[in-house]
């Protein structure tokens, strides 16, 4: 008789699915790695930034001792880029974790957590790791439907979990719209405010979230090196939110959650402005090239303001899945999303001009078959 370990929330978990390794496509469809091209995870289409290399190349001589538990040297950098005190900041090993900090630091067993249809995976996944339940708001057009997420909340709510732009479907809210959502939300509930794409959006749709820290103290404002910064395999990320919050995070966090390479490596790259305006015009300029490729091939595409598309390949249930597997035949790895609730639907990051070619015409291939 086989034993149930654990307590029946965690039991119930649906594990992540990452996108696919370039290796294990490899060896599942007997193709040489080298091409391989994978637009699956939304990484940095440039890699680790040189100013980021060289900064861990220093930094490996220290590796024989612990990491700064308290990342003074990170967080006096990011304190004086987004002009908060540094006692304000988290650093997580990636933003994932700083999601996965909230949930357990603020939210008990039984209480409830708001997120919207379509939003990113974690936060389902860091409700059910802490027994919490799920409210999930319906989403309008593919987005946030924020009254409708301030109407699903509670009494017995102690998060709310947006992203913006948000992950897998791309759309933004204005920040007009954030703002006043956040005047309206309960002072019991703390809004967890997800930013993994911020540094990819246009001049005239930047604004500064830290700033609302200031004014809210139930705001968390997270944000990533995954992205724009080129680090996703160093796993660093940060929140930004008043003392007693941040406080309440620090309790809850691993002291050593973050190494020093990724501590070393994230100062670097967070003032190499140069390798961030590159990727911002290579984003804007892949978009361009995926929306004109979808429109030519007739596909609905949901308007995205991160780096990476949702785009409808079929009109059955079976299409996302169908389309997926001619790619992956190809070579081409990109996100199925089925698990979304968008199973007509595949999100492909944006890459270099010849990724995005060899995805458009191996797209182009799948759907003539
Ligand atoms: C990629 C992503 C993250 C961050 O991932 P980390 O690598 O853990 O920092 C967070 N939120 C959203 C919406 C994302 O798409």
């Amino acid at each position: 008789m086989t034993k149930n370990y654990g307590p029946e929330y965690i039991r119930a978990i649906a594990p992540y699915q990452a996108g696919k390794p370039i290796a294990e496509v490899a060896r599942e469809f007997g193709l040489n790695e080298a091409n391989i091209i994978k637009l699956a995870s939304n990484e940095n289409p440039f890699g680790v930034p040189e100013s980021a290399k060289q900064a861990m190349a220093a930094a490996v001589a220290e590796l024989g001792r612990y990491p700064d538990a308290n990342g003074f040297d990170l967080k006096g950098a990011l304190s004086k880029r987004y002009d908060v005190p540094a006692d304000w900041i988290t650093l997580g090993n990636g933003s994932n974790d700083i999601l996965e900090i909230a949930a357990h630091a603020l939210v008990e067993r039984g209480q409830s957590i708001v997120y919207s249809q379509y939003s990113f995976a974690i936060y389902a996944l860091a409700t059910q790791g802490v027994g919490a339940q799920h409210i999930v708001a319906p989403a309008k057009a593919y987005g946030h439907d924020l009254p409708a997420m301030l109407a699903a909340i509670r009494d017995d709510t102690r998060l709310v979990f947006i992203a913006n732009p948000n992950n897998p479907t791309g759309t933004f809210i204005p920040a007009a719209e954030i703002d006043a959502f956040l005047a309206k939300v309960p002072s019991h509930v703390v809004v967890v405010l997800d930013e993994a794409y911020n540094e990819f959006l246009a001049q005239q749709d930047q604004f500064e979230s830290a700033e609302w820290v200031k004014k809210y103290p139930n705001l968390l404002v997270s944000r990533t090196f995954s992205k724009a910064y080129g680090l996703a395999g160093l796993r660093v990320g940060f929140a930004i939110a008043q003392p007693a919050l941040t406080d309440l995070l620090n309790r809850v966090r691993q002291p050593f959650n973050v190494n020093s390479l990724a501590q070393a490596a994230a100062i670097a790259a967070l003032n190499d402005k140069d390798f961030l305006q590159k990727g911002a015009e290579n984003n804007t300029a892949g978009y361009q090239q995926y929306v004109a490729a979808f429109d030519k091939l007739g596909l609905e595409y949901v308007p995205s303001y991160g780096n990476f598309v949702l785009v409808k390949v079929g009109d059955d249930a079976g299409a996302g899945t169908r389309v997926n597997l001619s790619l992956l035949k190809q070579g081409v790895i990109v996100r199925p999303v089925g698990g979304y609730g968008l199973p007509e639907w595949l999100r492909v990051s944006i890459g270099l001009p010849e990724e995005n070619e060899a995805f458009i015409e191996a797209l182009t291939v799948a759907l003539a078959e």
